[in-house]
């Protein structure tokens, strides 16, 4: 069985807890940990695990909403972290990988086995130095994950078909994030080719997946101020033909509960 539950989600951390289980044990995993080592614990009790039952952690990108509490949580839980050679670098330049942890270097070229989880990750167009996303899969059913880029491709677009379950970033609503608050030069950085998905771009990139096999579909990474949870689950909802409430919402404070596939 393959089960997977949010503890944070948007930029002001994100991280999402996933498990493998089989009839004699479970692998669990972080897929990255973008919060405090005490905050990371006291979600994760909210879900009904504790730091010492994850096996490792897999890094999607550098951005601190993303890895600011990786090494932090994985030296306190001797787990490995996994993330690619560029991602490896750009923590190193900001003095962020602790020695003693153990690193595992992974590529959009080659899947991983962390016990009973494969894990393939897949290359992304973002601003950062190596950013992947990840495919966990417990041997028959397979849960993507996609936030953080600025626009869909082809190669995302065959990685993600034929998944059970995507957790997929709706950030903004794009009169929203034009009329907002930001400045001229983070609006266009957000709604450019290596930022992020607004609603209408995740409408469009779930309408031309494959997606007979779909049985959960989150929207994640919303921003607060140009996005509101409504309008992420209705550009979804077009997008699959189904009614605004069959598709769940990851939020900041309290990400999402246990999904099973
Ligand atoms: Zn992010
Ligand atoms: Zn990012």
């Amino acid at each position: 069985m393959l089960r997977f539950a949010s503890l944070a989600s948007g930029s002001g951390g994100n991280c999402l807890v996933a498990e493998a289980r089989d009839a004699a044990s479970g692998t669990r995993v972080l897929v990255d940990c973008g919060l405090n080592l005490t905050e990371t614990e006291r979600r994760l009790a909210r879900v009904g695990l504790q730091g010492s039952d994850i096996s490792a952690i897999l890094v999607t990108h550098e951005h601190g909403d993303h890895a600011g509490g990786v090494f932090d949580f994985a030296a306190a839980h001797g787990i490995a972290v996994y993330l690619t050679y560029g991602t490896r670098a750009a923590l190193e330049a900001e003095g962020k990988v602790l020695d003693g942890v153990k690193v595992c270097l992974v590529s959009g070229k080659e899947p991983a086995a962390i016990g009973a989880l494969e894990v393939r990750p897949y290359t992304v167009p973002h601003d950062a130095r190596e950013p992947v996303q990840y495919i966990l899969s417990d041997g028959s059913a397979r849960l993507g994950v996609l936030t953080d880029i600025g626009c869909s491709t082809p190669h995302v677009e065959q990685a993600l078909s034929g998944l059970d379950a995507l957790v997929l970033e709706c950030n903004y609503e794009l009169d929203l994030l034009w009329a907002g608050p930001y400045p001229k030069w983070l609006k266009s950085r957000i709604a450019g080719p290596f930022g992020h998905l607004d609603n209408r771009q995740s409408e469009g990139l779930l309408g031309r997946v494959e997606r007979s096999r779909l049985k959960h579909v989150v929207g994640a990474h919303l921003s607060r101020h140009n996005n509101t949870p409504a309008l992420a689950r209705a550009a979804l909802a077009r997008a699959l033909g189904c009614s605004d409430d069959w598709i769940g919402i990851a939020s900041q404070e309290d990400g999402f509960d246990w999904r099973s596939c």
